[in-house]
């Protein structure tokens, strides 16, 4: 069969001395992290951890200039620990990322009991930093900087849902395997960035994101 049009390239993130990890799915996870829902003016449910998803055609690598998308007057960032799913749908590789997030559409959409899809997943709305291969993400320093200064402040240890529970309850509602990515929460202190800014985002023993904003 012939397509009408090419398709589109695969979506990827590099893992580290392994190669490319074809990205098929983004799956995001809400209030994973106390003091951020806190700042949210939200409560962390028990009960269940929640989900939303990304495109996977629009995630952007780290080092690249993200143009500051349409339709937003309040662009945040918020920095987490992605984990990469193998065949068996255990986790293979993690690595930084950025959920980057409309603030003002998702605001809205929770107003008026919506979708948040167009506050979570636009162009460039997933960033990805080269990835390690891993099996332990349980403790470790996350970071995020604007310019040199301190904005997100956190660490693995204190997910509500740890990357383990999280695993095992995605798999109660997915078939999850080979090329599935998971950005995991956000800690505290995510906020707006703006055309010229320069993010850098860190986790312990994972290579850096490095993310800069241009004008639209
Ligand atoms: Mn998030």
């Amino acid at each position: 069969m012939t397509f009408l049009f090419d398709p589109a390239p695969v979506a990827s993130v590099a893992v580290a001395g392994r190669g490319a990890f074809a990205i098929r799915r983004v799956f995001c996870v809400g209030r994973n992290y106390a003091a951020h829902a806190a700042e949210m003016g939200n409560e962390v449910d028990r009960a269940a951890p929640f989900y939303f998803t990304k495109t996977p055609m629009h995630v952007m690598a780290s080092g690249g200039v993200l143009a500051y998308p349409p339709g937003t007057a309040e662009l945040h960032h918020e920095i987490e620990l992605a984990v990469a799913l193998g065949p068996d749908g255990r986790m293979i590789a993690a690595g930084v990322a950025l959920d980057m997030t409309r603030r003002d559409l998702q605001a809205a959409a929770k107003e008026t009991r919506r979708p948040w899809d167009t506050g979570k997943d636009f162009e460039g709305a997933a960033v990805l930093a080269p990835m390690s291969s891993l099996e332990d993400v349980g403790a470790r320093d996350v970071a995020l900087d604007v310019n040199g200064g301190a904005r997100q402040r956190g660490n693995t240890r204190d997910m509500v849902w740890p990357v383990p529970a999280l695993l095992g309850h995605l798999a109660t509602l997915y078939d999850l395997g080979a090329g599935d990515v998971i950005l995991t929460g956000t800690p505290a202190g995510v906020g707006a960035v703006q055309p010229g800014d320069r993010l850098t985002g860190r986790i312990d023993g994972l290579e850096p994101l490095t993310l800069g904003i241009a004008p639209r």
